[in-house]
């Protein structure tokens, strides 16, 4: 949980403090600027070189070889996470810790459509930003490296392991469309399950056949109908990783994946029944026999996005001459690991505009290198830098975020 122990200095008032902020948040935009080619290099190194979730030898051994240029103290592999990684530089005088989080993992053959290759340097040019200007502000900075996004929940496993224990604030970026500070995230379950039939000559005896495959088919046609009747943050979304095994052979077996996920657990409890209503009327249907598990355990947490601290990156985003904007009902339609953790120690994820296509396209990993990859790189880097420097220079708004966080978490 968060920490109280330290105290800043007395206060600068107004204009000095102003000019104190502007200054350091300066040199900090400088030094980014003195690192960006490096972080330019890496960020197009990861985008040739995409890994998956804990596999990420290379974006970690790049990433790291980046923060020991810079004179972090580098740990390779935390934990149980042997593709985690941690750069630390301590001030002389007291005062927050703050992590930037670095995601580096790619979903091959769809290559860095999350845009990882972004948000990763990102967050390590703001560690660099902020680590120019430490002495002058007292307290901590990490990069704290979280491997295994793309569905692997890594960040769970590093909480659960203690290695978000005592941060008090953290920030990591998400290329996009546009540039929202106040970002959210979905909640997110999936059922796997599975029709079983009776195999039969498609031709000879198809009356003897009963079709597993139509009951899949009937299924995603019951899930779309069933879109009618849903809050307008419901998302469904399905695969069919089974089909049949020969198409003179009527299907005995067939299975599938349906991923669901809306902005609170109450929707996703509401939902459960109507598609488990769907599932077994397709199989009643056609006298199929249904199989389905629902992913087990703590289903997860929205993203509890920290709306003080997003006011200040906000702020810092448009002194950079970004127009940002509100998030509106379907901005940020995903989910991630991130939401959990934001639960524990307060916690910003903002959007940075990038490009229109969405995110786990082709277009969108083609999108990932070029010049607006570089500059949501450098820009985000510079707006995560001065918002820590926000809160470490002026006790009241790091207490002003400490607040909301207590009161939204108690
Ligand atoms: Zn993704």
């Amino acid at each position: 949980m968060v920490c109280h122990a330290y105290r800043r200095g007395p206060a600068l008032d107004g204009e000095a403090r102003m000019m104190r902020v502007d200054d350091l948040k300066a040199r900090a935009a400088a030094a980014i600027d003195e690192v960006a080619p490096r972080l330019y290099e890496v960020s197009e190194a990861m985008h040739a070189h995409v890994e998956r979730p804990f596999e990420e030898v290379k974006g970690q051994a790049w990433l790291c070889e980046v923060l020991s240029e810079a004179g972090f103290q580098v740990e390779k592999g935390l934990g149980s996470l042997s593709t985690a990684f941690r750069g630390t530089v301590r001030s002389s005088g007291p005062g927050p810790r703050i992590a930037f989080l670095c995601e580096y993992d790619g979903l091959p053959p769809y290559g860095h459509s999350c845009g990882h290759n972004v948000g990763g340097p990102a967050s390590i040019g703001a560690a660099v930003g902020l680590k120019s200007v430490m002495d002058m502000l007292g307290g901590e900075v990490i990069a704290l490296g979280t491997p295994g996004e793309e569905g692997g929940n890594g960040k769970h496993i590093m909480q659960r392991e203690g290695f978000f224990d005592g941060l008090d604030a953290m920030m990591l970026i998400y290329p996009g469309r546009d540039n929202i500070a106040h970002s959210r995230a979905l909640v997110a379950t999936r059922v796997n399950f599975s029709y079983f039939g009776r195999a039969a000559h498609g031709a000879a005896r198809p009356e003897w056949g009963i079709n597993a495959l139509d009951a899949m088919t009937l299924a995603f046609n019951g899930i779309g109908l069933l879109r009618q009747q849903t809050p307008s943050d419901v998302r469904m979304h399905y695969i069919v990783t089974k089909g049949g095994t020969l198409s003179n052979v009527i299907p005995d077996h067939t299975s599938g994946v349906l991923t669901v996920r809306a902005n609170d657990n109450a929707t996703i409890d509401m939902m459960i029944p109507r598609i488990n209503g769907v599932l077994e009327g397709a199989a009643s249907m056609t006298g199929a026999t249904l199989e389905k598990t629902w992913a087990e355990g703590p289903r997860g947490k929205p993203l509890l996005s920290n709306d003080a601290m997003a006011q200040l990156f906000d702020r810092n985003l448009q002194a950079l001459g970004r127009a940002t904007r509100a998030r509106d009902e379907l901005s940020g339609a995903w989910s991630g690991d991130t939401s959990n953790v934001s639960w524990a120690v307060p916690t910003i994820q903002p959007q940075i505009a990038m490009t229109a296509h969405p995110p786990h396209s082709h277009e969108f990993h083609e999108a990932s290198v070029g010049p607006a990859a570089r500059a949501a790189l450098a820009d985000s880097a510079k707006a995560m830098a001065m918002t820590a420097i926000d809160l470490m220079l002026d006790a009241s708004a790091l207490d002003a975020v400490k607040a909301e966080f207590m009161a939204r978490t108690r």
